[in-house]
């Protein structure tokens, strides 16, 4: 099934599709880990799973396309390759569709990238620019084709009405669903959808979400994606700062309660960043399907 059907069925049976971010994990064994991960996360029936690819060439972007594809096979659940276009070529790319249509793939989810530190850039090193150049070839290739969106928009773009007018480029070159950058306040997300809509984006567009597991990781997550940290997250950050298991408690408690509203404000779905954990996926699953 693409995600695409997926939203529709959602949408005309009035349930809400929750949905799963892991990453390939690093190392040789990773997709004996990768197995095990998303063997894990099986039993909690997420509607489907994304599977993010290491921009630039860095990392093992192989892994990607192979641990979607046993996820479909394997587990019988949806699955979404991520590829960035960061340093692709045509030829990159058109053997990139042959290797996912040849895994039987249906649902990639077109990026830009984030350019790794020493990757070379500039002229002649990508015949891409931005993730929309890459669509049209993705659907045409029979794909069913997601993009990113930002609540708060772009880290690199400080027009909120740019950062619309840019996503619904994504859509008018042929992507059928959203997926969101984390925010951990809703009111960004709502106040994002409204202009969307305003702007004559209809594809469903689904809240990421990720919860804080530590100073560290969330500082990093900010500086690289310039979400804000709204007060009552900066003072579990500072009440539980010598309490590394309490902080994390109060993160995924945090994303839960944020997941919970979501849903009652009637969103088209909720993306969670697991991070790979099973404690993530399974409290976010619960507070959804209580
Ligand atoms: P684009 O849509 O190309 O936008 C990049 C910048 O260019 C923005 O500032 C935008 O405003 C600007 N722009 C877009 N179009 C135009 C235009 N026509 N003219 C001028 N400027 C323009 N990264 C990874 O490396 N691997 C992953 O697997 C991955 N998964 C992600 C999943 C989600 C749901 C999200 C939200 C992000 C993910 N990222 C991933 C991070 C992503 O690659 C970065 O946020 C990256 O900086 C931008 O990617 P994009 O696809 O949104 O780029």
């Amino acid at each position: 099934m693409t995600i695409a059907q997926i939203f529709e069925r959602a949408q005309h049976d009035g349930t809400l599709p929750v949905s799963f971010e892991m990453f390939p994990p690093k190392g040789e064994l990773s997709l004996e880990r990768a197995r095990e991960v998303a063997h894990a996360f099986a039993p909690l029936a997420p509607d489907f799973v994304s599977v993010t690819y290491s921009a630039g060439g860095s990392g093992n972007n192989a892994a990607t396309t192979h641990i979607a594809r046993m996820i479909n096979d394997e587990l019988q659940t949806p699955s979404v390759a991520h590829l960035t276009c960061i340093s692709l070529k045509r030829a990159d790319l058109a053997a990139k569709i042959e290797e996912m249509r040849g895994a039987g793939i249906r649902n990639v989810l077109a990026l830009r990238g984030d350019v790794p530190d020493g990757a070379p850039t500039g002229p002649g090193c990508a015949d891409y620019r931005y993730a929309k150049d890459i669509i049209p070839a993705l659907v045409d290739a029979g794909f069913c084709v997601g993009a990113a969106a930002y609540p708060e928009g772009h880290i690199e773009c400080d027009d909120p009405a740019l950062s619309i007018q840019r996503l619904k480029q994504k859509q008018d070159a042929g992507a059928s669903f959203l997926v969101t950058q984390l925010f951990f306040d809703n009111q960004y997300f709502y106040r994002f959808r409204e202009r969307a809509a305003a702007a004559g984006i209809a594809v469903p567009i689904t809240a990421g979400i990720m919860p804080f597991m530590s100073k560290q990781q969330i500082t990093r997550m900010v500086f690289m994606c310039g979400a804000s940290l709204p007060s009552p997250v900066i003072k579990l950050l500072a009440r539980y700062e010598n309490d590394p298991a309490s902080l994390r408690a109060a993160g995924i408690e945090y994303a839960c309660r944020q997941l919970e509203d979501l849903a009652a404000h009637g969103v088209d779905g909720c993306h969670v960043y697991t991070m790979n954990r099973l404690d993530v996926a399974r409290a976010a699953m619960s507070a959804l399907r209580r």
